[in-house]
Protein backbone atom coordinates (compact mmCIF):
# COMPACT_ATOMS: atom_id res chain seq x y z
CA UNK A 1 0.00 0.00 0.00
CA UNK A 2 1.63 3.57 -0.84
CA UNK A 3 1.28 6.48 1.30
CA UNK A 4 -0.30 9.44 -0.95
CA UNK A 5 3.40 11.94 -1.20
CA UNK A 6 1.65 15.02 -1.01
CA UNK A 7 -0.41 13.66 2.48
CA UNK A 8 -3.08 15.19 0.96
CA UNK A 9 -6.94 14.11 0.17
CA UNK A 10 -8.71 13.79 -2.46
CA UNK A 11 -5.79 12.61 -4.42
CA UNK A 12 -6.76 9.46 -6.11
CA UNK A 13 -8.13 11.24 -9.74
CA UNK A 14 -8.78 7.20 -10.99
CA UNK A 15 -9.87 8.15 -14.21
CA UNK A 16 -6.29 10.08 -15.18
CA UNK A 17 -3.84 7.66 -13.40
CA UNK A 18 -4.25 4.06 -12.48
CA UNK A 19 -1.68 3.61 -9.94
CA UNK A 20 -3.42 6.33 -7.57
CA UNK A 21 -5.86 3.42 -6.94
CA UNK A 22 -3.51 2.30 -4.52
CA UNK A 23 -2.69 5.24 -2.63
CA UNK A 24 -4.12 5.50 0.56
CA UNK A 25 -4.28 9.82 2.13
CA UNK A 26 -3.59 10.07 5.59
CA UNK A 27 -5.21 13.35 6.08
CA UNK A 28 -8.99 14.30 5.34
CA UNK A 29 -8.86 17.76 3.83
CA UNK A 30 -11.85 20.07 4.90
CA UNK A 31 -10.71 22.96 2.19
CA UNK A 32 -11.25 21.93 -1.08
CA UNK A 33 -8.21 24.66 -2.20
CA UNK A 34 -5.50 22.57 -0.46
CA UNK A 35 -6.15 19.21 -2.08
CA UNK A 36 -3.88 18.25 -4.70
CA UNK A 37 -5.88 17.64 -7.97
CA UNK A 38 -3.41 16.38 -10.31
CA UNK A 39 0.78 16.71 -11.21
CA UNK A 40 3.23 16.78 -13.98
CA UNK A 41 6.49 16.91 -14.66
CA UNK A 42 8.34 18.78 -16.87
CA UNK A 43 11.37 18.80 -18.54
CA UNK A 44 13.62 20.94 -20.94
CA UNK A 45 16.54 20.95 -24.38
CA UNK A 46 18.01 17.38 -23.31
CA UNK A 47 19.40 18.23 -26.86
CA UNK A 48 21.16 14.41 -26.56
CA UNK A 49 23.70 13.21 -29.49
CA UNK A 50 26.66 10.68 -28.73
CA UNK A 51 29.54 13.25 -29.25
CA UNK A 52 31.78 14.57 -27.02
CA UNK A 53 30.92 18.10 -25.16
CA UNK A 54 31.63 21.11 -26.60
CA UNK A 55 30.84 25.13 -26.39
CA UNK A 56 27.57 26.21 -27.53
CA UNK A 57 27.76 28.39 -30.68
CA UNK A 58 28.63 31.66 -28.74
CA UNK A 59 31.33 30.11 -27.08
CA UNK A 60 30.08 30.89 -24.03
CA UNK A 61 28.56 27.43 -22.11
CA UNK A 62 29.92 24.10 -22.13
CA UNK A 63 27.28 21.49 -23.83
CA UNK A 64 27.02 18.02 -22.10
CA UNK A 65 25.58 15.84 -24.95
CA UNK A 66 26.30 12.50 -23.47
CA UNK A 67 25.43 13.27 -19.89
CA UNK A 68 22.23 14.35 -21.23
CA UNK A 69 21.05 11.34 -21.58
CA UNK A 70 22.19 10.50 -17.79
CA UNK A 71 20.00 13.58 -16.60
CA UNK A 72 17.11 12.29 -18.80
CA UNK A 73 17.51 8.65 -16.72
CA UNK A 74 17.65 10.32 -13.66
CA UNK A 75 14.96 12.49 -14.09
CA UNK A 76 12.75 9.30 -14.96
CA UNK A 77 13.80 7.36 -12.67
CA UNK A 78 12.37 10.04 -10.32
CA UNK A 79 9.68 10.16 -11.37
CA UNK A 80 8.88 6.31 -11.54
CA UNK A 81 9.58 6.88 -7.86
CA UNK A 82 13.15 6.11 -7.25
CA UNK A 83 13.12 8.98 -4.81
CA UNK A 84 10.52 8.08 -1.96
CA UNK A 85 10.16 11.86 -1.57
CA UNK A 86 8.90 12.28 -5.26
CA UNK A 87 5.91 13.16 -6.54
CA UNK A 88 4.71 10.77 -9.27
CA UNK A 89 3.61 12.98 -12.19
CA UNK A 90 0.10 12.04 -14.31
CA UNK A 91 1.83 13.46 -16.90
CA UNK A 92 5.31 14.71 -18.29
CA UNK A 93 5.85 17.86 -20.76
CA UNK A 94 8.91 17.27 -22.68
CA UNK A 95 9.61 21.41 -23.78
CA UNK A 96 11.77 20.81 -26.77
CA UNK A 97 14.87 20.15 -27.95
CA UNK A 98 14.94 16.58 -26.90
CA UNK A 99 17.99 15.70 -29.51
CA UNK A 100 20.84 18.21 -30.81
CA UNK A 101 21.25 19.42 -34.17
CA UNK A 102 24.57 17.31 -34.62
CA UNK A 103 23.11 14.24 -34.69
CA UNK A 104 22.11 15.16 -38.21
CA UNK A 105 25.80 15.03 -39.12
CA UNK A 106 25.69 11.21 -38.92
CA UNK A 107 22.85 11.18 -41.62
CA UNK A 108 19.31 10.47 -40.86
CA UNK A 109 19.94 6.86 -39.42
CA UNK A 110 21.15 8.51 -36.56
CA UNK A 111 19.06 11.28 -35.66
CA UNK A 112 16.64 7.99 -35.98
CA UNK A 113 18.54 5.71 -33.40
CA UNK A 114 19.35 8.82 -31.22
CA UNK A 115 15.51 9.70 -30.71
CA UNK A 116 15.36 5.92 -30.09
CA UNK A 117 17.76 5.72 -27.24
CA UNK A 118 15.52 9.13 -25.75
CA UNK A 119 12.30 8.04 -26.15
CA UNK A 120 13.25 4.48 -25.02
CA UNK A 121 14.01 6.50 -21.52
CA UNK A 122 10.59 8.06 -21.95
CA UNK A 123 9.20 4.81 -22.50
CA UNK A 124 9.85 3.59 -19.01
CA UNK A 125 7.13 5.57 -17.48
CA UNK A 126 3.83 4.65 -17.25
CA UNK A 127 2.33 8.27 -18.35
CA UNK A 128 1.21 9.99 -21.06
CA UNK A 129 4.60 12.23 -22.12
CA UNK A 130 3.57 15.14 -24.18
CA UNK A 131 6.46 16.12 -26.59
CA UNK A 132 6.86 19.91 -27.51
CA UNK A 133 8.70 20.79 -31.55
CA UNK A 134 11.92 22.61 -31.08
CA UNK A 135 14.60 24.15 -33.38
CA UNK A 136 16.50 21.03 -33.08
CA UNK A 137 13.98 18.54 -33.89
CA UNK A 138 13.71 20.77 -37.40
CA UNK A 139 17.23 20.24 -37.63
CA UNK A 140 16.91 16.41 -37.87
CA UNK A 141 13.38 16.37 -39.16
CA UNK A 142 11.19 17.52 -41.25
CA UNK A 143 7.83 18.60 -40.12
CA UNK A 144 6.11 15.87 -41.72
CA UNK A 145 8.57 13.53 -40.23
CA UNK A 146 8.20 14.97 -37.30
CA UNK A 147 4.41 14.49 -37.32
CA UNK A 148 4.44 11.27 -38.09
CA UNK A 149 6.85 10.42 -35.91
CA UNK A 150 6.35 9.01 -32.06
CA UNK A 151 7.06 13.27 -30.97
CA UNK A 152 3.69 13.90 -31.86
CA UNK A 153 1.52 13.70 -29.08
CA UNK A 154 -1.26 15.83 -30.56
CA UNK A 155 -3.02 13.55 -32.37
CA UNK A 156 -5.09 11.48 -29.23
CA UNK A 157 -6.21 14.67 -27.65
CA UNK A 158 -7.85 18.32 -29.24
CA UNK A 159 -6.68 19.50 -31.69
CA UNK A 160 -7.54 21.40 -35.11
CA UNK A 161 -7.20 21.01 -38.78
CA UNK A 162 -3.59 21.92 -39.92
CA UNK A 163 -2.86 25.23 -41.21
CA UNK A 164 -3.87 25.05 -45.51
CA UNK A 165 -1.46 27.73 -45.85
CA UNK A 166 1.15 24.63 -45.02
CA UNK A 167 2.25 23.14 -48.14
CA UNK A 168 5.09 20.99 -46.78
CA UNK A 169 2.24 17.72 -46.52
CA UNK A 170 2.31 15.93 -49.87
CA UNK A 171 -1.55 16.26 -51.37
CA UNK A 172 -2.17 12.65 -49.90
CA UNK A 173 -1.78 13.13 -46.32
CA UNK A 174 -3.78 16.06 -46.31
CA UNK A 175 -6.66 13.56 -44.31
CA UNK A 176 -5.35 12.49 -41.24
CA UNK A 177 -6.75 8.97 -42.02
CA UNK A 178 -4.52 8.59 -44.80
CA UNK A 179 -0.71 9.66 -42.84
CA UNK A 180 -0.91 9.36 -38.76
CA UNK A 181 -1.10 13.18 -38.71
CA UNK A 182 -1.09 15.09 -42.37
CA UNK A 183 -4.17 16.40 -41.56
CA UNK A 184 -3.90 18.08 -37.99
CA UNK A 185 -2.28 20.97 -36.51
CA UNK A 186 0.62 20.44 -34.28
CA UNK A 187 -1.05 22.26 -31.10
CA UNK A 188 -3.47 20.88 -29.05
CA UNK A 189 -5.11 20.85 -25.75
CA UNK A 190 -6.53 18.78 -23.05
CA UNK A 191 -8.56 18.55 -19.54
CA UNK A 192 -6.10 16.95 -17.25
CA UNK A 193 -8.86 17.35 -14.43
CA UNK A 194 -12.41 19.09 -14.08
CA UNK A 195 -11.64 22.79 -13.58
CA UNK A 196 -8.16 23.00 -15.53
CA UNK A 197 -7.08 22.98 -19.08
CA UNK A 198 -3.62 22.43 -20.89
CA UNK A 199 -2.77 23.73 -24.23
CA UNK A 200 0.19 22.69 -25.70
CA UNK A 201 1.35 25.33 -28.37
CA UNK A 202 3.75 25.27 -31.57
CA UNK A 203 6.55 27.78 -31.59
CA UNK A 204 7.12 27.14 -35.16
CA UNK A 205 3.57 27.34 -36.85
CA UNK A 206 5.88 30.45 -38.71
CA UNK A 207 9.39 29.58 -38.89
CA UNK A 208 12.31 29.21 -41.49
CA UNK A 209 13.24 26.05 -40.12
CA UNK A 210 10.58 23.44 -40.21
CA UNK A 211 8.42 24.09 -43.19
CA UNK A 212 10.14 22.82 -46.73
CA UNK A 213 11.76 25.56 -48.95
CA UNK A 214 8.07 25.51 -51.51
CA UNK A 215 6.20 26.11 -48.49
CA UNK A 216 4.62 29.72 -48.49
CA UNK A 217 4.65 29.60 -44.81
CA UNK A 218 8.23 29.02 -44.87
CA UNK A 219 8.74 31.44 -47.70
CA UNK A 220 7.39 34.71 -45.78
CA UNK A 221 9.34 33.97 -42.72
CA UNK A 222 12.41 33.65 -44.47
CA UNK A 223 11.04 37.49 -45.80
CA UNK A 224 10.20 38.69 -42.19
CA UNK A 225 13.66 37.58 -41.15
CA UNK A 226 15.50 38.97 -43.75
CA UNK A 227 13.37 42.22 -43.64
CA UNK A 228 15.09 42.76 -39.87
CA UNK A 229 18.26 41.16 -39.57
CA UNK A 230 20.87 41.79 -42.51
CA UNK A 231 23.58 39.49 -41.53
CA UNK A 232 24.28 36.55 -43.94
CA UNK A 233 24.29 33.51 -41.16
CA UNK A 234 20.26 34.28 -39.81
CA UNK A 235 20.91 32.65 -36.43
CA UNK A 236 23.31 35.54 -35.49
CA UNK A 237 21.71 38.30 -33.58
CA UNK A 238 24.54 40.56 -34.28
CA UNK A 239 23.90 44.50 -34.89
CA UNK A 240 20.42 44.27 -34.04
CA UNK A 241 18.76 46.69 -31.85
CA UNK A 242 16.91 44.96 -28.57
CA UNK A 243 13.56 44.77 -29.95
CA UNK A 244 14.55 43.09 -32.79
CA UNK A 245 16.90 40.78 -31.35
CA UNK A 246 14.00 37.85 -32.02
CA UNK A 247 14.14 37.62 -36.02
CA UNK A 248 16.58 34.90 -35.92
CA UNK A 249 16.35 31.69 -37.76
CA UNK A 250 16.19 29.48 -34.50
CA UNK A 251 13.27 31.22 -33.49
CA UNK A 252 9.60 31.24 -34.85
CA UNK A 253 5.92 32.37 -34.18
CA UNK A 254 2.33 31.09 -33.38
CA UNK A 255 0.96 32.45 -36.51
CA UNK A 256 -2.65 34.17 -37.60
CA UNK A 257 -4.07 30.96 -37.12
CA UNK A 258 -2.95 29.32 -33.60
CA UNK A 259 -3.29 33.09 -32.51
CA UNK A 260 -7.13 32.50 -33.27
CA UNK A 261 -7.29 28.80 -31.92
CA UNK A 262 -6.01 30.04 -28.97
CA UNK A 263 -8.03 32.83 -28.54
CA UNK A 264 -11.20 30.38 -29.32
CA UNK A 265 -9.43 27.46 -26.70
CA UNK A 266 -9.39 30.42 -23.87
CA UNK A 267 -12.65 31.84 -24.19
CA UNK A 268 -13.61 28.43 -24.14
CA UNK A 269 -11.82 27.66 -21.01
CA UNK A 270 -12.88 31.03 -19.44
CA UNK A 271 -16.78 30.13 -19.88
CA UNK A 272 -15.95 26.56 -18.07
CA UNK A 273 -14.71 28.55 -15.14
CA UNK A 274 -11.33 26.35 -15.66
CA UNK A 275 -7.81 27.31 -15.30
CA UNK A 276 -5.17 27.07 -17.97
CA UNK A 277 -1.66 26.06 -17.92
CA UNK A 278 0.45 26.58 -21.64
CA UNK A 279 3.44 25.11 -22.79
CA UNK A 280 5.54 25.99 -25.53
CA UNK A 281 8.96 26.00 -26.60
CA UNK A 282 10.18 29.72 -26.98
CA UNK A 283 9.04 32.19 -24.20
CA UNK A 284 6.53 34.61 -25.09
CA UNK A 285 7.70 36.59 -21.46
CA UNK A 286 10.84 38.26 -21.74
CA UNK A 287 11.94 37.03 -18.92
CA UNK A 288 16.05 37.18 -19.96
CA UNK A 289 16.72 40.58 -20.38
CA UNK A 290 18.22 39.31 -23.71
CA UNK A 291 14.98 39.61 -26.49
CA UNK A 292 17.30 36.79 -28.67
CA UNK A 293 14.84 33.85 -27.09
CA UNK A 294 11.42 35.20 -27.94
CA UNK A 295 8.08 34.29 -30.31
CA UNK A 296 8.40 36.23 -33.31
CA UNK A 297 5.18 37.67 -32.56
CA UNK A 298 5.45 37.68 -28.45
CA UNK A 299 3.57 41.19 -28.07
CA UNK A 300 0.18 39.40 -29.89
CA UNK A 301 0.64 35.98 -27.55
CA UNK A 302 1.03 38.24 -24.36
CA UNK A 303 -1.39 40.31 -25.00
CA UNK A 304 -4.21 37.68 -25.31
CA UNK A 305 -2.91 35.26 -22.96
CA UNK A 306 -2.85 38.37 -20.31
CA UNK A 307 -6.56 39.44 -21.19
CA UNK A 308 -7.88 35.67 -20.63
CA UNK A 309 -8.41 35.69 -16.72
CA UNK A 310 -8.18 32.08 -16.61
CA UNK A 311 -4.80 31.57 -17.69
CA UNK A 312 -2.51 30.79 -14.75
CA UNK A 313 1.06 30.00 -15.78
CA UNK A 314 3.15 29.63 -19.26
CA UNK A 315 6.53 27.71 -19.01
CA UNK A 316 9.05 27.65 -21.88
CA UNK A 317 12.38 26.62 -22.28
CA UNK A 318 14.88 27.15 -25.29
CA UNK A 319 17.09 29.44 -23.16
CA UNK A 320 18.77 26.84 -21.47
CA UNK A 321 19.01 28.80 -18.40
CA UNK A 322 16.44 28.99 -15.43
CA UNK A 323 14.19 32.05 -14.90
CA UNK A 324 10.94 32.97 -13.18
CA UNK A 325 8.40 35.77 -13.14
CA UNK A 326 4.88 37.14 -11.85
CA UNK A 327 3.58 39.37 -14.32
CA UNK A 328 2.76 42.54 -12.71
CA UNK A 329 -0.17 43.12 -15.29
CA UNK A 330 -2.12 40.02 -14.94
CA UNK A 331 -0.42 37.78 -12.08
CA UNK A 332 0.38 35.00 -14.33
CA UNK A 333 3.24 32.91 -13.73
CA UNK A 334 6.18 32.62 -16.60
CA UNK A 335 8.72 30.09 -16.05
CA UNK A 336 11.90 28.72 -18.25
CA UNK A 337 13.15 25.40 -17.53
CA UNK A 338 17.03 25.46 -17.68
CA UNK A 339 18.70 23.18 -20.39
CA UNK A 340 19.77 19.79 -19.42
CA UNK A 341 22.42 19.72 -22.05
CA UNK A 342 24.23 22.88 -20.25
CA UNK A 343 23.99 21.05 -16.76
CA UNK A 344 27.59 19.58 -16.03
CA UNK A 345 27.46 15.93 -14.56
CA UNK A 346 26.43 16.13 -11.15
CA UNK A 347 23.92 18.45 -11.31
CA UNK A 348 20.55 18.24 -13.11
CA UNK A 349 17.52 20.66 -13.47
CA UNK A 350 13.27 19.41 -13.98
CA UNK A 351 10.40 19.57 -11.70
CA UNK A 352 7.18 18.28 -10.85
CA UNK A 353 4.71 20.68 -10.53
CA UNK A 354 1.37 19.63 -8.37
CA UNK A 355 -1.83 21.59 -9.52
CA UNK A 356 -4.22 22.74 -5.61
CA UNK A 357 -7.32 24.42 -6.22
CA UNK A 358 -5.48 27.55 -5.71
CA UNK A 359 -1.70 27.18 -6.84
CA UNK A 360 1.23 25.30 -8.29
CA UNK A 361 3.62 24.04 -6.43
CA UNK A 362 6.89 23.35 -8.23
CA UNK A 363 9.24 21.14 -6.47
CA UNK A 364 12.26 21.56 -8.63
CA UNK A 365 15.55 19.31 -8.59
CA UNK A 366 18.95 21.02 -9.19
CA UNK A 367 18.81 24.14 -11.51
CA UNK A 368 15.58 24.51 -10.65
CA UNK A 369 13.80 26.18 -7.68
CA UNK A 370 11.30 24.97 -5.27
CA UNK A 371 8.37 27.62 -6.35
CA UNK A 372 4.79 28.24 -4.97
CA UNK A 373 2.40 30.09 -7.45
CA UNK A 374 -0.29 31.21 -6.40
CA UNK A 375 -2.81 31.40 -9.17
CA UNK A 376 -4.00 35.27 -10.23
CA UNK A 377 -6.62 37.25 -8.25
CA UNK A 378 -8.67 37.17 -11.80
CA UNK A 379 -8.39 33.55 -11.85
CA UNK A 380 -10.22 32.23 -8.73
CA UNK A 381 -13.88 32.54 -10.03
CA UNK A 382 -16.93 33.40 -7.66
CA UNK A 383 -19.79 30.87 -7.50
ZN1 LIG B 1 17.71 24.20 -26.90
ZN1 LIG C 1 15.35 25.68 -28.79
Amino acid sequence: MKICPLGTKPCCYEYIMPWRKEWTCETRMENKASACVFSFGVISDIQHADIENRLNYSQTCMRYYRNALALLKEAVDHWMDGDTSAIRPDFVVQLGDVLDGFNSEGGKDESLRILDVILNQFDRLPCTVHHLFGNHEFYNFSRVELMNSRLFSGAKFETTARDSECECFPEDSLSAGKSRAGGLATYYHFSPAPGFRVVILDSYSRSIIGHNDMCPIGQESLRLVRSVNKNEILNSPLGLKVSEKRFVAFNGGLGEKQMAWLENVLEGACLAKEKVILFGHIPIYPIHRDHTCLLWDYQEALKLVRSSPCVVALFTGHTHSYAYTVDEMSGIHFLNFPGVVEIPPGGNGFGTIAVYGDRLVLHGVGHVDDVVMKFPEQSMYQD
